[in-house]
């Protein structure tokens, strides 16, 4: 069984405790991470995200709950295991850098080696071989500020990574870069995590960056909201029974409402079926999978496609898992088909909408849906009210109050339950985007 590299359980930190300007920066936040995750920590400013990454890089004591690393709680170290520990566990790099203006760039990379005692020549030669694969050794003599912003943030992650820790943590790392810049040291630390295979744990409020990470933390007033995990990438971490595929292509389409559904079924259905797979043999099986959903593959043919080894273009599944994986993809395509029609059906409408504010056609489409009639002295108080939210006049609430309150006053007197069925499913037209 795999275990976490970092567990976090019900971890709370006070700034001031029992002064008057106390503060509950983070109010008992719960999570695990793996091995050679990458993962980001994404919330909006002040939502206690840096005050977690410091808690995990053994410099700010949590007040209450704990932390393990590797297995080990790092604020119980004496002195000399808590030096190891930021040494060889951990690396960080900054938003501003942190560079120290003094020092050539290749004395910033090589500084942390003094402290662990390595002679000057490896010092050097470590420091020039990771400025080399960071593009920057044509620079190794300068000073740090004589570089461009994207130069020196490829240095600091050359010096975060000197002592070869297990796991980088990132501080908004590209939040002062250009995006060209933002783009490669966002590259550098894929790279990092995919081919050095390093645990990347990185925080930003940029929703942008967010495809990079297996996993995502969404933070909110100090506390994990919901943890988020990225469809297009092959987990880590055991998928929980219940996440299923089905729901995974529903939250893509969503997402993306423009991509193929093709692309979008053939991605998830890999990646959930594909835990324990190589990646050799994955290519294999999205072609074949691709060939199943686009009708060139019997049942049977794709059973037997999915034995074959990977030299005769299967990925050499063995016979009784091709079955299983035959039968839960006939399920997910039949789902898509079903997402898909469901979808169509509303593009549909939004076009019928658009030539002619045919509100009638909603509000029919309603009451076919949700099995209700209204008598006719009061569709034209429907119709407006449906106006009114499709165009955003009103809140949900509003409308759904509005729905439920008598006739007579401003409503459209429903019963509760069918009220709250019609505006859920108007909400759920509306949030799909049907009547922008
Ligand atoms: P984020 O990284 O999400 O922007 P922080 O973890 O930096 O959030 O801060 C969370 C909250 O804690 C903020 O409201 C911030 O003002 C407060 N805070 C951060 N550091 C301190 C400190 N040293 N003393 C008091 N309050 C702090």
């Amino acid at each position: 069984m795999l275990e976490p590299i970092i567990k976090v359980n019900n971890i709370k930190v006070i700034y001031n405790q029992g002064k008057s300007n106390e503060y509950n920066a983070l109010r008992g936040e719960t999570l695990e991470i793996y091995p050679k995750e990458y993962i980001i920590l994404f919330g909006p400013s002040g939502c206690g995200k840096s005050t977690l990454l410091y808690s995990l890089l053994g410099i700010l004591p949590p007040s209450s709950g704990e932390i393990l690393v590797k297995g080990e709680n790092p604020y119980k170290y004496g002195v000399k295991d808590m030096v190891r520990f930021q040494r060889e566990t951990v690396g960080i790099i900054f938003q501003s850098f942190n560079l120290i203006p003094s020092l050539s760039v290749i004395d910033n990379v090589a500084l942390p080696l003094i402290f662990a005692n390595v002679p000057p020549a490896e010092r050097y030669a470590r420091a020039m071989k990771l400025l080399k694969q960071f593009g920057v050794d044509q620079q190794a003599h300068k000073r740090s500020t004589d570089l461009s912003g994207g130069q020196q943030q490829r240095v600091a992650v050359a010096r975060s990574l000197i002592n070869d820790p297990e796991i980088l943590f990132a501080d908004e790392p590209v939040g002062n870069l250009d995006s060209v810049s933002a783009d490669q040291v966002m590259g550098m630390l894929e790279e990092i995590n995919m081919k050095q295979q390093k645990t990347v744990i990185l925080v930003t409020h940029d929703a942008k960056l967010l495809p990079y990470a297996h996993r995502v933390y969404h933070m909110k007033d100090g506390g994990v909201e919901r943890e988020v995990v990225n469809p297009e990438k092959k987990q880590i971490k055991q998928v929980d029974p219940g996440t299923s595929i089905l729901s995974e292509i529903e939250k893509l389409a969503r997402i993306y409402p423009y991509a193929s559904p093709e692309e979008l079924r053939v991605k998830s259905v890999v990646n959930f079926l594909t835990q324990d797979i190589g990646f050799d043999q994955i290519e294999q099986l999205e072609r074949t999978v691709g060939m199943f959903i686009d009708g060139k593959l019997t049942d049977e043919g794709f059973v037997d496609r999915l034995t074959r080894s990977v030299d005769e273009g299967g990925p050499e599944i063995d016979r009784h898992r091709a079955e299983m994986f035959e039968e839960k993809l006939n399920i997910v395509l039949k789902e898509a088909r079903d997402i898909r029609a469901y979808r169509d059906n509303f593009t549909a409408k939004v076009a019928s909408l658009r030539q002619g504010d045919r509100i009638a056609e909603v509000r029919e489409d309603l009451m076919r849906e949700c099995g209700f009639r209204i008598p006719p002295e009061r569709i034209a108080r429907m119709d407006e009210l449906l106006k009114f939210r499709i165009r955003g006049f009103i809140q949900s609430e509003d409308f759904r109050r509005r729905l439920k309150s008598p006739f007579e006053g401003d409503g459209m007197g429903l019963d509760p339950d069918t009220a709250r069925h019609v505006s859920w499913y108007l909400e759920k037209l509306i949030g799909q985007g049907m009547y922008l």
